[in-house]
């Protein structure tokens, strides 16, 4: 097959006059995903300068768009002659990289011809910068020429802060991210976490809107929500349990209703169609099962056992239903398979007033099963679900999370507002640990959900089921807002990087050009560093450190010393910063510093160390270097 992409010209480079590529290039497959990210990243920096939007926070989620690094650093350069370097050094101040996936395999890479053929001309006529320059720039060895590009370092490179998704894919990110920062200790690693939140006016149904509006205000969403947590447990149990058999009903006539025009357009038989209209029971416990049928999020869990499934949902005392909805990549194989076992189980008789599957899957049916399901059910592979968004749109409407102890569930979780499955480690796609979370599953919905549901009081209530319901929409709902999301953005990050961008970049990014000499400066005189003399003294309850450094003629200013120690029992590690006292007069540039630290740990538990220093800049995300004492 001809590559379209052979009628693409690279980056930076004129077009030929008269013809396009030399009849004989080659250029290699994967071009197409390499010119989205070209058009989204350099295109969509260009047209914000066209439509003369200056921004001085770009926030990059994922890799895709990490382009965007370059053509802001070029714009830089432009408008004040500095060099890429220089460049990049103030305007990265003012981007931010969130990463969305758990897994390496996630990032997006491209080969070095491919990067070559697309931004060989760009870097050295645009950047001023050799192409070894420019995959080095996505490489974790750029002495390496067989190592692809990676976009998402590409981004970390181009960042002033990283952060992952949830408090869990921060810890998951700093592990995949550890081998750019070599010798620094996991929890250094500069990846924090912003959890994900949702836009809850889109995911309210009416009656949630006006339940929630008479509680706690029309303008609930729009400031602060402090509020909301108290206002809404001020609702009644009846109230809940009457907004909740209401929102049932109406799942119950959408699905009978989406159900049947499904059917038609396949086909099926008026009898069969008839059946579809009267499906299911306003009264049954609705459990919800929709997302991407990926291998990861296990959506087969709930077949494990298709006996036992199918008895949990045909008792005759207490009936349960279950509304799946989900779309495979046309290309996983494995996720398509998925999709058929649930179709052979819903072939079955028994099954079929008891299970639906609802296909296209998108926002608007999405839409209507966060709104009336009872429980949401998730069961992702710990620790592959970055986030997870569905389970929070449901918390509005009252309905309930039953999930894997990953992403965002992983943090929201405590036994008041809903279900959790699983132990809170990883144990990769281990078949036995998925049968026995398969049987944990079960087990939950046996024993706790769904007598929770049945048990009602004397007016008809389950009040053990509002009570967890009503904990779940006062303490979640608020906190998996995108309002606390964009808020923390806003206060950890957007402020925090314009402020930072704007002082780099004034005086034509004097400070860049100083940061830039300092993390050269350093390159050049880290491998002479070494340690000296360290001895310590006890002195009543305190240990001090006497700690001698080679510095050699690097300004002592430029590094900082520190003590380190482990955390105890999983707690923090202990960093303290020694204080540099004089400079030895035997031995120029060796300089003596010292800190006190608490006698109650051994002084072997201490170990010193030197790592860059210059204020105002990110260590180690913007120099890494570290030498350890031992
Ligand atoms: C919310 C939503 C998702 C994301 O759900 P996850 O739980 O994060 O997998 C996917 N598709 C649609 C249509 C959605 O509405």
């Amino acid at each position: 097959m001809r590559d379209p992409s052979l009628v693409h010209q690279p980056l930076g480079v004129e077009p030929p006059k008269g013809r396009l590529l030399p009849r004989n290039t080659v250029v290699p497959s994967c071009g197409k995903r390499l010119r989205a990210a070209l058009l989204l990243g350099i295109g969509g920096w260009r047209l914000l300068e066209a439509l003369g939007v200056q921004p001085e926070v770009c926030h990059l989620n994922e890799g895709h768009a990490a382009f965007a690094v370059l053509e802001r650093a070029r714009g830089f350069m432009q408008e004040t002659g500095q060099p890429f370097e220089v460049a990049l050094a103030v305007t990265r101040a003012g981007n931010l990289f969130t990463t969305h996936t758990a897994v390496a395999a996630g990032f997006d890479r491209f080969s070095p011809a491919l990067i070559e053929h697309y931004l060989g001309g760009y870097a050295e006529q645009k950047l001023g910068i050799s192409l070894r320059d420019l995959l080095a720039l996505g490489r974790l060895d750029p002495n390496d020429p067989s190592e692809s590009f990676n976009m998402a370092y590409l981004a970390i490179r181009g960042s002033g802060a990283v952060n992952g998704v949830s408090r869990l894919h921060g810890k998951v990110s700093r592990q995949l991210f550890e081998p750019m920062f070599a010798r620094w200790p996991q929890d250094e690693i500069p990846v924090g976490h912003v959890t994900n939140g949702v836009h809850v006016p889109t995911w309210d149904s009416a009656p949630a809107d006006d339940l929630w509006t008479d509680a706690c205000g029309k303008d609930r969403w729009m400031g602060t929500t402090n509020t909301l947590e108290r206002n809404i447990r001020s609702v009644s149990d009846a109230e809940l349990w009457h907004f909740r058999t209401a929102a049932s009903k109406a799942l119950v006539e959408y699905t009978r209703e989406r159900l049947s025009r499904q059917l038609t357009a396949s086909g099926a038989s008026p009898a069969v169609i008839d059946k579809a209209n009267h499906l299911f029971d306003p009264n049954a416990l609705t459990l919800g099962f929709a997302r991407r049928f990926a291998t990861y999020k296990r959506p087969n869990l709930l077949l494990h056992d298709p006996d036992r499934l199918l008895r949990l949902l045909t008792n005759p005392q207490r009936p349960v239903q279950l509304i799946l909805a989900g779309k495979a990549h046309p290309a996983d194989q494995a996720g398509q398979n998925l999709i058929r076992e649930w179709t052979r189980f819903i072939g079955q008789p028994e099954a079929r007033p008891h299970v639906v599957f609802l296909s296209d899957y998108d926002m608007l049916l999405t839409e209507h099963l966060v709104q009336g399901v009872d429980v949401w059910i998730n069961t992702p592979r710990r620790p592959w679900e970055a986030s997870g968004t569905s389970g929070m749109k449901v918390l509005v409407n009252g309905g309930i999370n039953l999930s894997e102890l990953d992403g965002w569930w992983a943090e929201a979780y405590t036994p008041e507002v809903g279900w959790a499955l699983g132990d809170g480690r990883e144990h990769g796609d281990d078949p036995a640990w998925d049968a026995a979370e398969a049987d944990a599953l079960y087990g939950l919905l046996e024993r706790e959900v769904i007598p929770e549901f049945f048990k009602r009081d004397k007016s008809g209530i389950p009040s053990a089921w509002i009570r967890r319901m009503r904990e779940s929409m006062a303490r979640l709902t608020p906190l998996f807002s995108a309002n606390r999301t964009v808020r923390e953005y806003t206060e950890q990050h957007y402020l925090p990087a314009a402020a930072a961008y704007r002082e780099r970049a004034a005086n034509k990014g004097a400070i860049g050009q100083r940061i830039v000499n300092w993390r050269n400066t350093l390159e050049q005189k880290w491998a002479g560093l070494r340690f000296g003399e360290v001895r310590v003294d006890t002195r009543g309850e305190q240990r001090v450190f006497e700690v001698q450094v080679h510095l050699a003629d690097l300004d002592p200013n430029a590094v900082r010393v520190e003590l380190y120690a482990n955390g105890v029992m999983g707690g923090v590690p202990l960093r303290q910063e020694l204080t540099r006292v004089r400079q030895l007069a035997s031995a120029p540039g060796v300089y003596v510093f010292t800190a006190s630290v608490s006698a109650a740990r051994p002084a072997a538990d201490y170990t010193a160390r030197v790592i860059p220093n210059r204020d105002g800049v990110a260590v180690p995300l913007e120099a890494a270097h570290i030498l350890w004492q031992r």
